[in-house]
């Protein structure tokens, strides 16, 4: 037995100089938050997780105090309905999953099922560079090790965006796989321009197909599905999609309508890992790809590597990664060791208990603060 006595949240913010002028932001953001949860039992483990803000869960931390830390799939339950009334409280179930870990002596992965330690990475690009310099974005990516590279989409004009891919496709020639997100499958709060239509994704598909780009990502609104299906039925370029798709019968829908190719939901947004594990092999049964999302600080990179790790492995998972204004020193600041890649672009997991990684308590202590803004 062992016992939730407390939880704890705390919040961060990294001061960003220079600032990191996210792809998907209008504002070029000066500070990178991180909110930490922390779940402590009667034996002495510490499970943490991260993610989203969590304002608002001190409400519902006695639904899990005085409980057995060990049932998994009773506290995902709890989650999944405190998501209903407020907020995406699955940094909770991460940090469980530490927890549960660290009492086992077991790393998540193997927790999970996996067969694996090893995930292979993509280098997913956040900022809208000139041609040349996204071209020398893709020859770094490739000396480092990674076989494929993210460009985002969302310049002024489609073909500014197509022009890029052009460029780094006859600079590299088939040596790196390409995905493009063209990140219409949800809004930041105050862009209320309509998704794209299917006739445009079509086009666009048929471009980025011309140009062998191994997946399109969120090309339609996350929940045309009728689109979707109509778009997968059109090209023959991979469709991935659902980063932030929140409730298991909307991936269901997903599946049974055969919206994707790829799915990416992220653990620590939605439905944990203990609602993703059972995706992730849904997914894969239908010879479908799961491969998460994990665009956010390093505990949660690491989250969904060891959900990856555990299911699978997906093709590539996603890492975050764009220097100069984008780097592991930057993204990982709330850890003690930034996650690497080693020269083939691969990740081994750490052989320690839960996730494998610890905080970087001093950081923790200098960066402290009571909100969780970009700015
Ligand atoms: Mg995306």
């Amino acid at each position: 037995m062992s016992t939730i006595t407390r939880v704890e949240i705390s919040h961060h913010q990294l001061p960003l100089d220079p600032a990191f002028p996210a792809s998907w932001d209008t504002q070029p953001r000066t500070r990178f938050p991180a909110t930490i949860v922390r779940v402590f039992d009667d034996q002495g483990h510490v499970g943490i997780g991260s993610g989203d803000s969590m304002y608002g869960f001190a409400d519902y931390e006695r639904y899990f105090i005085g409980h057995e830390a060990l049932d998994l799939d009773r506290h995902a339950a709890v989650l999944s309905n405190i998501e209903f009334h407020a907020g995406r409280p699955w940094p909770m179930d991460v940090a469980l999953w530490d927890l549960a870990g660290k009492i086992r002596d077991e790393p998540i992965w193997r927790m999970l099922g996996g067969t694996s330690n090893r995930v292979r990475a993509y280098a997913s690009s956040g900022v809208h560079r000139t041609v040349p310099e996204m071209v020398e974005l893709a020859r770094r990516t490739l000396t480092l090790g990674f076989p494929a590279l993210k460009i985002r989409f969302g310049r002024p004009t489609i073909e500014a965006d197509l022009a890029v891919v052009s460029a780094v496709r006859d600079a590299m020639g088939n040596a790196l796989e390409l995905m493009v997100d063209c990140n219409q499958g949800w809004r930041m709060p105050w862009d209320t321009q309509p998704a794209w239509t299917v006739d445009h994704a079509t086009e666009v598909a048929a471009r980025l197909s011309a140009e062998r780009v191994f997946w399109m990502e969120e090309p339609l609104h996350r929940g045309d599905y009728e689109g979707m299906t109509e778009l997968r039925r059109r090209v023959d370029i991979r469709v991935a999609g659902g980063e932030l798709t929140r409730e298991p019968y909307e991936f269901r829908e997903l599946l049974e309508r055969d919206c994707l190719d790829v799915f990416q939901p992220d653990c620590v947004c939605t439905m944990g890992i203990s609602g993703l594990r059972h995706l992730a092999h849904a997914v894969n049964a239908v010879g479908k790809v799961f491969t998460p999302h994990t665009w956010g600080n390093g505990l949660g990179v690491m989250a969904n590597l060891q959900l990856a790790a555990g299911t699978g492995g997906g093709a590539f998972v996603e890492f975050p990664f764009d220097p100069p204004e984008w780097t592991t020193a930057r993204r990982d600041y709330i850890l003690r060791r930034s996650i690497e890649v080693d020269g083939d672009g691969w990740i081994t997991l750490p052989d320690m208990p839960g996730l494998g990684i610890e905080l970087d308590e001093d950081v923790l202590a200098r960066t402290r603060t009571g909100q969780a803004t970009f700015a």
